[in-house]
């Protein structure tokens, strides 16, 4: 028999909430909502109830049909209490989302992070669907990752694993949002590629890019890929060093976590094959030989929806986790 749930990946700059059948992974109806400059929490938890409402108005399902709620979010949750503890991108603090939706709807609701129900959604139906020891990770604003261990995302002592993000590529080197020096989101991510690009740009470097560029001055991840087709000597510059910084990166999990697979998601990764392509040769060749030489690499295959379809199956996760620590 099939069962439904609904899956909602709440992120710094949208809302998506889909309807899933659990059982083969098919996202059925899906909504997505801008969360707006004004955040506060108020204004979050309404739209991800209208968000529900809406979804279920549309796909004309009863709520008795659901099974569970799921909600990731940026930012530390406590996910035995669904409290979204801290989420400085949604102007959020100690909100209770389990709470708040259990007594909405009267359906069982689970809290995770962003980067944990994309890492389940790969597990599940995604790149990493047959293997029980990969890690995720997706290069975006920042650049998270998820490890998945078992058939189960690990979270660590503080619920904090996989901070790939801010493990330390350049001693005493650029600032990070973080506190620290040197870190590599601060060097790999796309707000750094951006930031690198937009600065040599004012410094009056010239590149194609700029002909491609809008007035909004917004950098699109096509807009590097074809830069990067025009074999422009900038873009070209800026993508290579951040490649070399997150091949790093990947050689440091390849030799420390010894995976079967590396799944890499995120529109630079999934628009810019030559940067994908060239990060992960340079890591295999970066690694220790044995563990590099099993190593695969595989692209997200889920895309925007892993988050949403993985957020359906945190209930699995952390009611097995509960009966473990018993
Ligand atoms: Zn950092």
């Amino acid at each position: 028999m099939p069962n439904y749930a609904i899956g909602i990946d709440l992120g710094g700059t949208k809302i998506l909430t889909g309807l899933v059948n659990k059982g083969n992974g098919e996202v059925l109806f899906s909504i997505k909502q801008k969360t707006g400059k004004e955040k506060d929490a108020e204004s979050i938890v309404e739209k991800i109830k209208l968000s529900i409402r809406e979804l279920l108005e549309n796909s004309k399902f009863d709520i008795a049909q659901i099974d569970s709620i799921g909600i990731g979010a940026p930012g530390q949750v406590d996910r035995e209490k669904g409290i979204l503890i801290s989420a400085p991108n949604l102007n959020c603090e100690n909100l209770n989302l389990k709470a708040l939706m259990e007594r909405e709807f009267y359906i069982p609701t689970f809290l995770g992070n962003d980067v944990e129900i994309a890492t389940l959604g790969e597990m599940k139906y995604g790149a990493g669907k047959g293997f029980s020891d990969f890690v995720c990770i997706f290069v975006g604003t920042g650049i998270g990752s998820g490890i998945a261990q078992n058939g189960q995302v690990r979270y660590g002592a503080t619920g904090t694993a996989g901070e790939i993000g801010h493990i330390i590529v350049d001693a005493g080197g650029r600032p990070c949002g973080c506190g620290a020096n040197g870190c590599l989101e601060a060097y790999a991510s796309r707000t750094a590629i951006e930031a690198r690009i937009m600065g040599a740009l004012k410094k009056g470097r010239s590149s194609v890019i700029t002909e491609f560029m809008r007035d909004d001055k917004a950098i699109s991840s096509k807009m590097i890929r074809k830069a990067l087709e025009h074999k422009d000597e900038l873009i070209t510059q800026i993508l290579f060093e951040a490649s070399d910084y997150l091949s790093n990166g990947l050689a440091t999990i390849i030799n420390f976590y010894n995976p079967e697979l590396i799944v890499m998601g995120g529109g630079l990764i999934d628009a810019v094959d030559e940067f994908y392509q060239r990060t992960i040769t340079k890591a295999k060749a970066k690694a220790l030989p044995v563990p590099a030489s099993k190593i695969q690499f595989k692209k997200a295959q889920l895309g925007d929806f892993s988050g949403v379809v993985g957020a359906c199956f945190l209930e699995n996760t952390q009611k097995l986790k509960k009966t473990s620590n018993v």
